[in-house]
């Protein structure tokens, strides 16, 4: 059993106590929380989550596996598999970091209950980005709660060259009432959306299950380490 100290510790990590250097203003922190079901992980994901915590100024952005997926096909690999393909690919970069929560949890992968989750560890200024590719945007009002999102969060949609969906109207009307053009712009800890610039890169997993199965390489479309991961555990090859 670890010491109350120890605990305390590991407690106060997980809130936002982050006391400002002397002469620096405090600032409250800014998460940004990737979820997807990364069956795998590749650049496309990274890439992206990488240059919006940099443009952002984001303190941890957490890419955060799905261990249900309540609207899409079960993944091909284990939820086990899938969080070790995200370890890899993050591992010394910087504000990048996993979350496991949604794979703790032993029903499907409602964002809302995260967002919830997450929000009861953290100060109430701290501001929470979610982040979304536009496929997924395009398909929010399936989601359970969708409507409450936006209590805990900002949206920041990610654009995606490979998606060409058009909004539902629910969406549009949120757009209009919700969105700010400059993601800079985003103030307070939750309740807006907006667009943000990345490299465009047309990589999906699912591109990536299908050349593995077809004996093609994924070099470059998934970090080395993930690629590496996947060759030692003879994950997507056709027999499997
Ligand atoms: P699949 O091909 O299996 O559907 P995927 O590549 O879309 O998988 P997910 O794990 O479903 O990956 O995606 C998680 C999140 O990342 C979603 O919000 C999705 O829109 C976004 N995303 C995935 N690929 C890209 C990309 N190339 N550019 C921008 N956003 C992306």
């Amino acid at each position: 059993m670890a010491s109350y100290a120890a605990r305390r510790r590991s407690d106060l990590s997980d809130l936002d106590l982050k006391a400002p250097k002397p002469g620096e203003q405090s600032r409250p922190r800014r998460i940004g929380v990737l979820g997807g079901t990364f069956d795998p992980v590749h650049v496309g994901h990274l890439r992206g989550a990488l240059e919006v915590a940099e443009a952002l100024g984001l303190d941890e952005l957490r890419m955060m596996p799905s261990a249900r997926p309540p609207h899409r096909d079960t993944p091909q690999v284990s939820a086990q598999d899938r969080l070790a393909m995200v370890e890899c690919a993050v591992a010394g970069v910087p504000p990048l970091v996993v979350d496991a929560r949604e794979l703790q949890r032993d029903k499907p992968s409602w964002t809302i209950d995260t967002l919830e989750s997450l929000r009861a560890e953290m100060a109430a200024e701290t501001q929470v980005f979610l982040l979304l590719g536009w496929d997924a945007f395009c398909g929010l009002p399936t989601w359970h709660r969708w409507e409450e999102l936006l209590q805990h969060c900002h949206i920041l949609v990610l654009q995606r060259p490979d998606a060409d969906s058009e909004p539902p109207d629910a969406l549009r009307n949120l757009l209009a009432a919700r969105s700010v053009s400059d993601p800079l712009a985003l103030k307070g800890p939750s309740g807006q959306i907006a667009f943000v610039w990345q490299t465009p890169l047309a990589v999906s997993a699912t591109q990536i299950r299908q050349l593995l199965a077809s004996g093609k390489s994924v070099r470059f479309l998934v970090p080395d380490a993930v690629l590496a991961y996947i060759d030692a555990h003879g994950l997507y090859r056709a027999s499997n």
